[in-house]
């Protein structure tokens, strides 16, 4: 048998649709090492701009480099070859170069052993990297970007202004810079989303221009101009999905709900408290919404405890007047529960004829038949359960109100399946998040949605005393939770964010939970819950009851279980969490009427990390807090890694929150004008596959 040789693949023409693999020296591994970028296509790779810029000024030598900063240096090749490491045998390329005054200088670039061909004796290079001292005190360059300097090449791009891109493991910014290179002259062939007269008007960069600039800048100010651009584009593709989104849901009715005084009078007659201004005021828009001919879109976010279940029911009881069904999902079981004790609570007094039931998979299957009967027959009014089973399960002819606790967003999936379940129409959707955030941000992350905001507390609730704990304080902090638990309450210990992966989060947690069981509080009863955790909900339950003193606790309680006596919530490796996260725990206590504790562990309790920090401890008010965040950090950082279906880049631009606020004008003018966006089509295709790619509906 003949071995054939392989042949060497043809050099494709690319074009922008071309897959990254027709880019010079693209392997199956850095295809795959692109596409966890998201980038798969010549064109993704060109939208890509890099993040930031390095400055390698000129040196004129070798004796002018000094480890540590970065330079670039104009040099010949002396000698240079292939090799491994000794050890670990990482393939390499090392070579000696010589500067114009002769001076030697050792240059290795691991993991490119093809440069020891491509590279000759008597090149002339331009390098750019970071000098490191090497073993004997002699500076050496590792991983430099270069470029060969050929007779009647054009000037090297090496000098001042080096990109900087997004790398995941297998990338080299090297490779990065040579396909934007291969790819960058087609840049003219690419669509712009934004029309004409807006880039005009908005002085921004057409496409191609600020792609060549966005990869290739003569200036910082250039690069930034291009950045605009590209922020600029991306928002106006999400004001217009959402827009599109809008018009979707409107163009199919649903059953009109009748605003009836008598109601809300009932309503507030059956409370055990006076409503807030602000619950007053998210009432009556919801109210004015269900009034419609087409279906409520509205997110109602408040902070935790404002008291948004008070809303639902309000929005519930003037449904069930109309002849409709309501439906509440939460997240877990036992939100389930408290959510079907609440909603009983705040109704059954004046609207005895409501029949408020609850579909959870912990129920005897007798009990779930029957439910699953007074649902389908209209005898239940208000059915509570989880996601899951409410999706498969149930029937609800009448369905007229949809409500959705804990989650920003629902699913176009889970919109349609509920959708299937109605004859009367496309129900109105109000969904409840706990995560206060700017009215900016909002309406960047859920334009599709009209926005209620709870920002005021029921009043008499004691501020919780939120403080940072250094290091060295950690006992004093250990000492206030046996002094709490001494007294009968409960204490929640959140372990420190691990992003890399959910089996190390909670492996991190069980070590935690087992030196803090053996070594701090063996007198104590402690439990544990991660999200690997197959029995969390018994765990919960059982903290609940009050058969734990102290719940070590991954991240996984931040969705917004009411434990009255629990009055310690402690956060180890705080600086790691957003602060609207290390908020959200916070409201987890507080919630009865004794004083409540918020600790802050830190092993970085110094500069910003600090400064953070204190900002949780000084502020109370979740919006103020998210504002002041967003101020400071930038809005990308504020979400968290949470997903969010926005750029770095676009989130950046949110720093300036006028600029959405025209961007959503911009896009409201477009779709008025032509709402079929027939004559943008760029920005149609792609504000049409941001709707399918994102959860928007
Ligand atoms: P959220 O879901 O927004 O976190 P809840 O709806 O669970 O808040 O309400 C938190 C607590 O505050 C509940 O015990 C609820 O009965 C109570 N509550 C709600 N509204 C008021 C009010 N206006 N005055 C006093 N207590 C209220
Ligand atoms: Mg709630």
């Amino acid at each position: 048998m003949t071995v054939r040789r392989r042949q060497p693949a043809p050099a494709v023409p690319l074009t922008l649709r071309s897959p990254v693999s027709d880019l010079p020296n693209c392997a199956a591994s850095s295809v795959k090492a692109l596409d966890r970028l998201g980038i798969r296509t010549v064109s993704d790779l060109l939208r890509n701009l890099p993040f930031g810029w390095e400055s390698f000024s000129e040196v004129a030598g070798v004796g002018s480099l000094e480890p540590n900063v970065p330079a670039t240096l104009t040099c010949v090749v002396e000698r240079v070859v292939a090799k491994r490491t000794p050890r670990r045998g990482i393939r390499l390329s090392e070579a000696t170069v010589r500067d114009d005054a002769g001076v030697p200088l050792k240059v290795i670039w691991f993991n490119m052993p093809f440069l020891a061909r491509q590279l000759a004796p008597g090149d002339r290079l331009v390098l750019a990297g970071t000098p490191k001292s090497g073993r004997y005190g002699e500076l050496e360059l590792l991983n430099p970007l270069h470029e060969v300097i050929r007779d009647g090449s054009r000037p090297p791009r090496l000098g001042a202004l080096q990109p900087k891109y997004h790398l995941t493991q297998g990338l080299k910014p090297q490779r990065l810079v040579e396909w934007v290179n291969a790819a960058l002259p087609l840049a003219d062939g690419l669509a712009d989303v934004i029309p004409a007269a807006t880039r005009q008007a908005q002085r921004l960069l057409p496409i191609a221009e600020a792609v060549r600039k966005g990869h290739q800048p003569d200036s910082e100010a250039e690069w930034r101009e291009a950045r605009r651009r590209f922020a600029f584009a991306e928002l106006l593709e999400l004001q217009a999905a959402f827009l599109l989104a809008r018009r979707r849901l409107e163009a199919e009715s649903a059953s009109p709900v009748p605003y009836r005084q008598e109601v809300i009078e009932a309503f507030k007659r059956g409370l055990d408290f006076r409503l807030t201004n602000a619950q007053r005021r998210s009432i009556w828009e919801i109210y004015q919404d269900l009034e419609k001919q087409e279906a409520m879109n509205r997110l109602l976010d408040g902070d935790v405890g404002s008291g948004k279940t008070a809303v639902a029911a309000a929005a519930a009881a003037m449904a069930h007047h109309a002849g409709l069904q309501s439906l509440v999902m939460a997240p877990t079981e036992i939100l389930a529960r408290q959510h079907l004790n609440r909603f009983r609570h705040y109704l059954e007094a004046s609207f005895p004829d409501l029949r408020v039931e609850l579909l959870v998979s912990g129920l005897a299957a007798a009990e779930r038949r029957r439910v699953r009967l007074a649902a389908a027959s209209g005898h239940c009014g208000l059915l509570v359960g989880t996601h899951a089973l409410i999706e498969e399960e149930v029937e609800l002819a009448a369905l007229g109100l949809v409500v959705v606790d804990e989650q920003h967003r629902f699913g176009t999936r889970q919109r349609e399946l509920l959708r299937a379940k109605s004859r009367v129409g496309r129900p109105h959707f109000l969904c409840m998040s706990a995560t206060p955030i700017p009215r900016s941000l909002a309406l960047a992350l859920y334009g599709e949605m009209a926005l209620s905001t709870l920002d005021e507390l029921p009043p008499g609730r004691p501020a919780i005393i939120t403080r940072v704990i250094p290091p060295d304080d950690r006992e004093v902090a250990y000492q206030l939770i046996r002094r709490e638990v001494g007294a009968g309450r409960q204490v929640f210990i959140i372990c420190p964010l691990i992003e890399e992966s959910e089996a190390l989060e909670a492996k991190a947690a069980t070590v935690e939970f087992e030196r803090l069981r053996r070594q701090v509080f063996p007198d104590l009863r402690l439990g544990l819950v991660h999200g690997r955790l197959k029995e969390k909900d018994e765990v919960m339950r059982a903290f609940q009851a009050g058969d734990i003193d102290v719940l070590v606790a991954t991240a996984v309680v931040e969705v917004g279980v009411d434990v009255a006596n629990a009055t310690v919530m402690a956060i180890e490796g705080a600086e790691r969490f957003g602060l609207a996260q290390l908020h959200q725990f916070r409201g987890r206590v507080g919630r009865g009427a004794q004083q409540s504790h918020c600790l802050l562990l830190s092993d970085q309790v110094t500069g910003r990390a600090l400064e953070r920090l204190q900002l949780v401890a000084q502020i109370q008010d979740g919006f103020r807090l998210a504002a002041e965040d967003m101020r400071l950090r930038g809005a990308g950082e504020l979400m968290g890694s949470r997903q969010h279906g926005m750029s770095d880049l676009a989130m950046e631009a949110l720093h300036r929150p006028e600029l959405l606020s025209e961007i959503r004008q911009e896009a409201e003018s477009l779709l008025a004008a032509d709402p079929g966006l027939n004559q943008e089509p760029a920005l149609r295709e792609a504000a049409l596959r941001r709707l399918e790619s994102t959860a928007i509906s």
